[in-house]
């Protein structure tokens, strides 16, 4: 059986690997719009956060195995089509995560210096679509909006100093220009209060860790609180730590507002402010606004209300969730989702594990049970020659290779994990020299 996971993050890879392992193993391609694999271990991770990348050692491993093949730089939708997919593989596993952000919905949300932290994440992250974005760290005060765990990744990211930073594998230039910013506080604010936000303990924790930040909590809003979960409590403790704390002087400070929503960001040309608008809790625990306005001065908003996934041309979309409707990652027997565009864009690394794995048990039922349609064009040959037709430059795993390993030498000479070539000319052009046979 041939099949193709379309997108290479966990979930696709965790698709692949238990599709490798079935009895008898598939053949897999994977087929990945970016020149690299791993998806948002890769990319959106934090890069001070190396171990949590290490993941990609599984990933590794599931790609050595026989009858497996990264199809890079391939973008279903645009180089191959639904269509074509359906075609040429007895069965597709779509795992493509939720590509774009969700908007708050308020005015001046478009004003320069107001972004998605995708944005940010990705541009520190070294994604080649995302390098010429020109953040003006210029400023003094920035304002993170969510409380999640990539709002604390983009407020500590934007909070870490030289010395912090200069380890990691983030582009030079985001490290240059964070250590080099006029940030002065970094403000993190949360809709609901301190005993809701879905922060995890250890990230929390980490924010009263910083070399170059204070970290401050007003103890006003943890008066009433009622945490309702274990995570909750941890949160909560972590919060009391902060809030008892005195400010050390650090050159910057990151600030944990809670109760408050923004409701318009303000200015002329470019972000001047923000209007926030105070909070109270109902009985579930939603925020309500209040009459008690405020309007707070700032250079950078960060928008971190979430994921959204992308429709894909042809395949089925729910354009509310953001999703592909499915059944336990069946959208039909033939087509499946696994990870963030089948569930939404929650949970860690390790949850996509479990969720492609039941994709891929539901394939394997179809399989066994004679609901795949027979594909008489199912062959790799066949998807080459279609690839080559349209000229598309495909980057195989030995060419993804070519780039890590250049990759790690750059960072070996510096004691970084690595250096990553994060322009498409660049990345083309390495995954190219090895498979042209120039090793230079
Ligand atoms: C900023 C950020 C930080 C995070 N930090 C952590 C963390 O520290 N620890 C943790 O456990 N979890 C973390 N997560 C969550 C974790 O990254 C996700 O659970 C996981 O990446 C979701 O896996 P996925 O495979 O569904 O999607 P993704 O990882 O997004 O992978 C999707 C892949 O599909 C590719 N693709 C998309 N469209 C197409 C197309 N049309 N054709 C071909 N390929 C396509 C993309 O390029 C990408 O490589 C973080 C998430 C974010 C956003």
């Amino acid at each position: 059986m041939r099949v193709a996971v379309v997108g290479s993050g966990p979930a696709g890879f965790y698709a692949a690997g238990a599709l490798l392992s079935a009895d008898p193993p598939a053949e897999v391609d994977m087929l990945e719009r970016l020149p690299t694999p791993w998806g948002l271990v890769r990319l959106g991770v934090a890069p001070d956060h190396p171990k949590l990348k290490s993941v990609s050692r599984a990933f590794e491993r599931i790609a050595e195995q026989p009858g497996f093949r990264f199809l890079g730089n391939v973008e279903v939708g645009r180089d191959l089509h639904h269509a074509d997919l359906v075609r040429l593989y007895d069965a597709v596993i779509y795992a493509v995560g939720a590509q774009t952000d969700r908007r708050l919905g308020i005015p001046g949300e478009d004003l320069p210096g107001s972004w998605a932290a995708t944005e940010l994440v990705a541009w520190y992250n070294g994604h080649p679509d995302f390098q010429q974005l020109d953040f003006d760290l210029s400023v003094e005060r920035a304002v993170v909006i969510g409380n999640g765990n990539v709002a604390l990744d983009v407020a500590r990211m934007l909070a870490l100093t030289h010395e912090e930073l200069a380890p990691t594998d983030a582009t030079d230039a985001s490290i240059a220009a964070i250590a080099d910013s006029s940030l002065r506080e970094i403000v993190v604010v949360g809709r609901r209060g301190p005993a809701q936000a879905s922060f995890t303990t250890p990230e929390l924790q980490e924010m009263g860790e910083l070399a170059g930040a204070d970290v401050v909590v007003d103890p006003v809003d943890l008066e009433g609180a009622q945490p309702k979960s274990t995570n909750a409590e941890r949160n909560f403790a972590v919060l009391q730590g902060f809030a008892a704390r005195e400010p050390q002087g650090r050159p910057r400070r990151v600030v944990f507002r809670f109760f408050q929503s923004p409701i318009a960001i303000l200015g002329k040309e470019r972000v001047e402010g923000i209007e926030l608008v105070r909070n109270e809790l109902d009985a579930n625990e939603r925020a309500v606004p209040t009459e008690e306005r405020e309007t707070l001065a700032c250079g950078l908003v960060f928008r971190s209300v979430g994921y959204h996934g992308v429709e894909l041309p042809g395949v089925v979309f729910d354009a509310k969730t953001g999703t592909i409707p499915n059944e336990g990652g069946r959208v039909e027997p033939g087509v499946y989702s696994a990870g963030w565009i089948k569930r939404g864009p929650t949970g860690v690394i390790g949850t996509n594990k479990k969720d492609a794995t039941e994709t891929v048990v539901l394939l394997l039922e179809d399989a066994v049970a004679g609901r795949l349609q027979p594909k008489p064009d199912a062959s790799a040959a066949a998807v080459d020659a279609l690839l080559a037709e349209r000229g598309v430059r495909v980057v195989e795993y030995s060419g993804w290779t070519a780039i890590d390993e250049a990759e790690r030498a750059a960072g070996e000479k510096t004691g970084r994990p690595r250096i990553k070539l994060c322009s498409w000319d660049e990345l083309l052009a390495a995954a190219e020299r090895i498979a042209s046979g120039k090793t230079s």
